[in-house]
C-alpha cells in the first residue's frame, strides 16, 4: 500500500487489456502458470483503483451513482439486460428495499470474450462460440463458495469457543456498554450471532421437511438491537447460541454429502444450496471477530 496507482492514464487502460490479453493467449498455449500472474495483477489493477476511489456516499445517494455508471455501461453498449437489471436495482435501492432475484438476475461473463448474459446461461456464446460452462457466474456474495462442507464443519465447531473467550472474564456492563460503529456493544454481537444462526437452523428445517422449500430473505443486521424475547444476560445469550450450534453440527455431521447440493428458492438470491447457505453463515461469523476483538479491547479499559 502507500503508492497511488495512476488509474487514470492511457498506460494504466492499456496495460491492464495488454495483461489480460496476454492471460487468455498464455492458457490457449497451456502456461497456465503465467496466465495466472497476469490475471491476478490485472485483478489487483482494477480493485486498486477502485478502493482509491470509493466515496464514503450515503445509502441514499447510491442509486443516483447506479444511475450514472448504467448511462455510461449503456453508452459503451455493454449489454442491455445488464443495464434493464441494474435500473430495477437502483429503483428497489431508492424506495430502501432490497431488490428480488427476479429484479436482479444472476450475470455471467464469457471467460473467452467478455460476452455478458444475464439471468442463465443455455446456449453457446453468441459472439465466440464457447460452450455454457466457459461462463462465469458472478455470486452475490464469495462466501457462498468459500468453504467446502468438512472447512465449513469444522469453522462452525471452532468459532463458538472463540467468542466465548472474547467474552471472558468481563462484567455484564461492560459487555452491554454501547461502543462501536453503529453503538453496537458485544452484546449485541452475540445476539447478531444468535439471530444469524436462527436464520440457519430454521432454513435446515425447512431443508429436512421439504423436498426444495422457499427461503424468505431476512434483514438480520437489524434485529440485533431489539430486545424483545432475548435471554436477559449476554451469558445466556451465549448458552442460547452454544446449544443451537450444537444441534445444527448435529444435523449437519449426519448430512449425507449429496444431500449439501440440495437446492431451495431464495427471495434475494434464487436458487440456494445447503452447502451454500452453510458456507455464508460460517464465514459470516468470523467476520464478526475482529469487531468483538476491537469492542472487548474498548470494553476492557
Ligand atoms: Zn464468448
Amino acid at each position: 500500500m502507500g503508492i497511488t496507482m495512476q488509474s487514470h492514464t492511457p498506460e494504466w487502460a492499456s496495460t491492464l487489456i495488454s495483461l489480460l490479453a496476454l492471460a487468455s493467449r498464455l492458457e490457449d498455449e497451456g502456461h497456465y502458470n503465467l496466465a495466472k500472474l497476469a490475471r491476478a495483477a490485472a485483478d489487483a489493477m482494477g480493485r486498486r483503483a477502485a478502493y482509491e476511489a470509493v466515496r464514503a456516499a450515503e445509502w441514499q445517494d447510491l442509486a443516483g451513482e447506479i444511475e450514472q455508471v448504467t448511462e455510461a455501461v449503456s453508452r459503451l453498449g455493454l449489454s442491455e439486460e445488464l443495464t434493464a437489471a441494474l435500473r430495477r436495482g437502483a429503483n428497489a435501492l431508492a424506495g430502501n428495499r432490497i431488490p428480488s432475484i427476479s429484479e436482479t438476475p444472476h450475470p455471467f461473463v464469457c471467460r473467452t470474450c467478455g460476452h455478458l448474459v444475464v439471468g442463465a446461461v443455455e446456449e453457446t456464446c453468441p459472439t465466440c462460440g464457447a460452450w455454457p460452462d466457459t461462463f462465469q457466474w458472478f455470486a452475490p456474495n464469495y462466501w457462498f463458495e468459500a468453504l467446502d462442507p468438512p472447512a465449513a464443519l469444522e469453522t462452525l465447531r471452532r468459532t463458538p469457543p472463540q467468542v466465548a473467550a472474547l467474552l471472558g472474564g468481563l462484567s455484564e456492563e461492560a459487555m452491554t456498554r454501547e461502543l462501536g460503529d453503529g453503538g453496537w456493544a458485544l452484546r449485541n454481537v452475540v445476539q447478531h450471532l444468535r439471530d444469524a444462526q436462527e436464520v440457519l437452523d430454521h432454513r435446515l428445517e425447512l431443508f429436512a421437511g421439504e423436498e426444495h422449500p422457499v427461503l424468505a430473505s431476512k434483514a438480520v443486521w437489524t434485529w440485533a438491537t431489539q430486545e424483545a424475547e432475548r435471554p436477559p444476560t449476554t451469558h445466556e445469550l451465549f448458552e442460547d447460541y452454544q446449544a443451537t450450534r450444537h444441534k445444527i453440527l448435529a444435523m449437519l455431521e449426519a448430512l449425507p454429502i449429496a444431500e449439501w447440493w440440495r437446492t431451495g428458492f431464495h427471495e434475494e438470491f434464487g436458487e440456494v444450496s445447503i452447502r451454500q447457505q452453510v458456507s455464508y453463515f460460517a464465514s459470516h461469523e468470523r467476520t464478526h471477530l475482529p469487531q468483538m476483538e476491537s469492542l472487548r479491547h474498548q470494553a476492557a479499559k
